[in-house]
């Protein structure tokens, strides 16, 4: 089956003062139909700018993004349009996307009149039909963004990602500006239309718990590359990447019990910035068993059995990492 996305070697490096910055730096990745990929990595990994350059808010300057098979990368506006149905994406901060003068009703009609997806005389009982389906009610329409909540906006957004029946839904960080007591509503929201209507998803997040609960599959970020990639409960149960173990071994866990049998890996050091990665392995500087070939060698992102993809000199699936000796048998 052709994937609902497929991302090859993209690239996005812009001038800076000072040189380059290679924000994206060689990113591959695939998302098949109705699946989620989780997308993970610190701020200022480049995971935000991948997303934005899959919808072309960010232009591409290497590489290549294929929607359903149509390579789009050097697509006019103009003859992305009709595409715009097909994918849609959804930001951390809803308020910047709702205009404020329009009401609840015309924003979510908006992408309907656009693509011409109802008649007018339609258009009222669809908006209430959506905003049926994501928890609000028929009044809402009538209101304005500032009237509602975060968690509310964020579902209008979600409503107006809806209305085209996209294929892909690129989801960037859609929960972290909202209060912690709201998250999990609008992200079990989430998860429940993802199912129902099975439309493939690029799920951007910090929030591991989030992307455990939510994702399929878990590409890892690191200045501007994927590091490790894996089905999801593999990733959390044996990451193989340094950084994935020091990430995972920093995430709060729901039992305590379990905190204990993995030990906490601290990282020394600030992410490098972009615009001067370090030789070698980019996360050389930060890496707790870098060897001396880490500094000059910078390490491919090899296929593993099992769906993995690991970028590492020392990993290997059957022994965390080659220096450790085997793991210990379950
Ligand atoms: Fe660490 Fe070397 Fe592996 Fe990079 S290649 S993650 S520096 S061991
Ligand atoms: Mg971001």
């Amino acid at each position: 089956a052709v994937p609902v996305l497929e991302v090859r070697d993209l690239e996005r490096h812009f001038p800076a003062s000072g040189g380059t910055v290679r924000a994206v730096d060689g990113v591959s990745l695939t998302i098949g139909r109705g699946e989620v990929l989780g997308l993970v990595g610190e701020s200022g990994s480049g995971k935000s700018t991948v997303g934005r350059c899959v919808v072309r808010l960010d232009e591409p300057t290497g590489g290549s993004v294929a929607l359903k098979g149509t390579d789009i990368t050097h697509l006019s506006r103009r003859a992305l349009r009709p595409l715009r149905t097909d994918m849609h994406l959804v930001f951390q901060d809803p308020s910047s996307s709702l205009d404020p003068r329009m009401t609840i009703g015309q924003i979510v009609a908006e992408p309907l009149r656009l693509h011409r997806l109802v008649p007018r005389s339609g258009l009222r009982a669809r908006v209430e039909e959506l905003l049926g389906q994501v928890g609000l009610r028929p009044e809402h329409a009538d209101r304005h963004p500032h009237e509602l909540s975060g968690g509310q906006r964020q579902r209008i957004s979600l409503a107006r990602a809806l209305s085209v029946g996209p294929d892909l839904l690129i989801a960037d960080e859609p929960t972290s500006a909202l209060d912690v007591s709201v998250q999990a509503s609008v992200l079990n929201l989430l998860a429940d239309l993802q199912r129902d209507r099975g439309f493939g998803c690029l799920f951007i997040t910090h929030d591991l718990a989030a992307v455990e609960f939510l994702a399929d599959r878990i590409a890892v970020m690191y200045l501007g590359r994927i590091v490790e990639e894996a089905p999801t409960a593999r990733l959390f149960a044996e990451p193989l990447h340094p950084y994935t173990q020091a990430l995972l071994s920093a995430a709060p866990v729901p039992d305590p019990a379990l905190q204990r049998t993995r030990e906490r890996i601290v990282l020394s050091g600030d992410l490098p910035s972009p615009l001067a990665p370090p030789p070698g392995c980019h996360f050389h500087t930060r890496c707790p068993v870098a060897v001396d070939r880490c500094r000059t060698e910078s390490p491919a992102l090899r296929e593993l059995p099992g769906g993995r993809r690991v970028a590492c000199h020392l990993a290997h699936p059957d022994s965390r990492l080659s220096g450790e000796g085997p793991s210990p048998a379950h």
